[in-house]
């Protein structure tokens, strides 16, 4: 039995002959399809629930929260920060999609609390600018879940401020751990 034979089926790690990842994940997507129904669902998400959260590989949402195609919105970056292209989606997803319940999730060990903004200053060293965005590096995940929240509940833009909630999902338990606001 080779290590492959041991993955789901349609695992796009299952081994090909040559190729490079993209190709393999397009001959995935090509077995995802062969399979595929139309469910006939609109934009809007079911659950009229957005999540942010950030972008690391052992954070499977879905999976995670026991959601189904069509539930939510997922919005995720570089430590689930709510940036103003954050905004912009949630924006969107609120005023022309219907969402109403906000849910950021961030998790332990961030890449982001290894980085500071000293990333931007090697940056510029580098390539002689400095981006404009902020590296939204941080030290206390708890802390920086607050900041979130805080972002969303005061945004001018946004139409539901009301059930905003933030999570630290630990990536050894798969467990989420809620962030109380106010301490
Ligand atoms: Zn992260």
């Amino acid at each position: 039995m080779t290590t492959s034979a041991s993955l789901p089926a349609d695992s796009a790690s299952e081994a090909s002959a040559g190729g490079s990842v993209t190709d393999r994940l397009v001959e995935a997507n090509q077995r995802y399809a062969a399979k595929f129904t139309d469910p006939g669902m609109d934009a809007s998400p079911v659950l009229h629930v957005a999540i942010v959260a950030c972008m690391d590989a052992r954070l499977d949402l879905h999976a995670a929260l026991g959601l189904e195609l069509g539930d939510c919105h997922t919005i995720r970056n570089a430590g689930g920060v709510v940036t103003d292209d954050t905004i912009r989606s949630l924006t969107i997803s609120q005023r022309a999609l219907g969402t109403r319940t906000v849910i950021l999730i961030h998790h332990t060990g961030c890449g982001l609390e290894r980085l500071t903004e000293d990333f931007r200053h090697e940056l510029e060293d580098e390539v002689g600018q400095r981006p404009a965005w902020a590296v939204e590096a941080f030290r206390d995940v708890d802390q920086d879940v607050r900041q979130s929240m805080q972002r969303v509940r005061t945004n001018p833009f946004l139409l539901h401020k009301d059930d905003v909630r933030g999570f630290v999902f630990d990536v050894h338990t798969g467990l989420l751990r809620e962030i109380d606001p106010s301490s």
